[in-house]
């Protein structure tokens, strides 16, 4: 099969292991995992990208001091997971193109501008799932959205 049923939870727990290494001692991890939550079928490898992408985007906006905030609930026939950071938010004109391939804000080095255009491509066309975003100074949230029943309705 090309995909097998997980709990999110482990898939998020293994990204956030990876990253506790080089976690700066100023920023907090906060979990906020909704237990009742039903395994489902994904991509798990791919969706471990996506993971990944989400908090090293969120750790690079917090810099120094903040919080990371993981939080999962259902919604109807959907799972969603939140990646919430207390970095400086992203600018209005800036938000309408995060999604794109190459686009970066980040010096050379840094990024590629390649993370939130894969992760849009293996949660939407992958999943049938949905991304947003939603900013402001001080709090960004990425919101992803699972479909329970797995990619193939
Ligand atoms: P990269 O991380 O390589 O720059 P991404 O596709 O992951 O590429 O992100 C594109 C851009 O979106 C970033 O350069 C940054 O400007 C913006 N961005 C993404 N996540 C955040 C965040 N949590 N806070 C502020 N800006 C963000
Ligand atoms: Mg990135």
């Amino acid at each position: 099969a090309p995909h097998r049923t997980v709990d999110v939870h482990d898939l998020l727990d293994a990204t956030l292991a990876m990253f506790t290494a080089k976690l700066k001692p100023g920023i907090q991890v906060v979990k906020e995992y909704d237990r009742d939550l039903p395994a489902i079928p994904v991509y798990a490898a791919e969706l471990n990208q996506v993971w990944t992408n989400l908090v090293d985007n969120a750790l690079y906006a917090i810099g120094e001091e903040g919080v990371l905030t993981v939080r999962t609930r259902r919604d109807d026939d959907s799972i969603v997971v939140e990646i919430v950071d207390t970095g400086p938010g992203i600018p209005a004109e800036v938000r309408s193109r995060i999604f794109e391939p190459f686009f970066t804000t980040k010096p050379i080095g840094d990024g590629t501008g390649l993370g939130l255009d894969i992760s849009y491509r293996i949660v939407v066309n992958k999943h049938h799932g949905d991304i947003r975003v939603d900013s402001e100074p001080g709090r960004t949230t990425f919101r992803v959205c699972l479909p329970i029943s797995g990619p193939e309705p």
